[in-house]
């Protein structure tokens, strides 16, 4: 479904993404792992078309060529990003944000069934509709940034850092909520700090350093390989097993 890639970046004289290229399949859930200024942020930025790669870059997603189009066409082919600090309208209620988040021409139509899927994925935000958004929790807020971002009716959502910040109970809500909203088949990729939980509910991964891609493999092997082990999953001493369930 999506194809990005080679994709590079310059901020400045600062190459910041350096021939990346990655693939998410239909339905299919990808994390991108890694350590700070890793390049991984600017990776989603560029696949949303919010900075402009370096000619040559290609980002298609099934048959159409997204490179060259307006940021806001994106959106409109389906792909949905939810930015790290979540980028909701923060003077405006629940419900006006889910509102916004339909305004493209393709999800308006099915406005009131992605509004019940929003609500069934988290009904806090139903009991909340009228309540100014700057004024809900962080995690209420992350909630509504990825439900606005549902609104739009994505083919692939990608969400970057989703759990900064978040308490440890809050984490495990939203990475439940990201479970199911990967059994709607809607594709995910997601730039997480939390490797354990994003691994829980991730296909296969890519691992970024220095702006390049390093690594890439399924969930099971990238879980299970040293180097992500000791990068990522603070391992000195054995690995912790992860059970079946989605935890922090
Ligand atoms: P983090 O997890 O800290 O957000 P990241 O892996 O998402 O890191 P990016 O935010 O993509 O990394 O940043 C990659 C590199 O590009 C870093 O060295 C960063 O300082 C630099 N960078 C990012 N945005 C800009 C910008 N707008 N102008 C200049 N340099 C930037």
């Amino acid at each position: 479904m999506l194809s990005a890639g080679p994709i590079s970046l310059f901020y400045g004289k600062h190459l910041a993404l350096d021939d990346v290229a990655v693939e998410v399949g239909a339905g299919e859930t990808v994390v991108v792992l890694g350590a700070n200024g890793a390049g991984k942020s600017s990776l989603l930025k560029a696949i949303a078309g919010l900075v402009r790669p370096v000619p040559g870059a290609r980002n298609r997603l099934d048959d159409t060529d997204l490179i060259g189009m307006a940021a806001h066409r994106y959106l409109e082919q389906g792909i949905a990003l939810v930015p790290e600090g979540r980028g909701i309208f923060g003077d405006l209620t629940v419900a006006e944000n889910l509102e916004l988040g339909a305004y493209t021409r393709h999800a308006r139509p099915h406005e009131t069934r992605q509004r019940d899927l929003v609500l069934d994925l988290f009904p806090r935000l139903g009991e909340r509709q009228k309540q100014i958004a700057r004024t809900m929790s962080g995690g209420e807020q992350q909630m509504l940034a990825i439900g606005r971002a549902l609104m739009s009716c994505p083919r692939l959502l990608m969400l970057d850092e989703p759990s900064l910040g978040l308490a440890p109970i809050v984490t495990s809500e939203l990475f439940a909520a990201l479970g199911r909203i990967r059994e709607t088949g809607i594709a995910l990729l997601v730039v997480e700090q939390n490797v354990k939980a994003s691994l829980a509910i991730a296909h296969r991964g890519y691992l970024m350093e220095a702006g390049r891609i390093t690594g890439t493999g399924t969930a099971d092997a990238l879980r299970s390989d040293p180097a992500v082990q000791e990068a990522f999953l603070g391992a000195s001493t054995p690995p912790t097993p992860l059970s079946n369930g989605v935890s922090p």
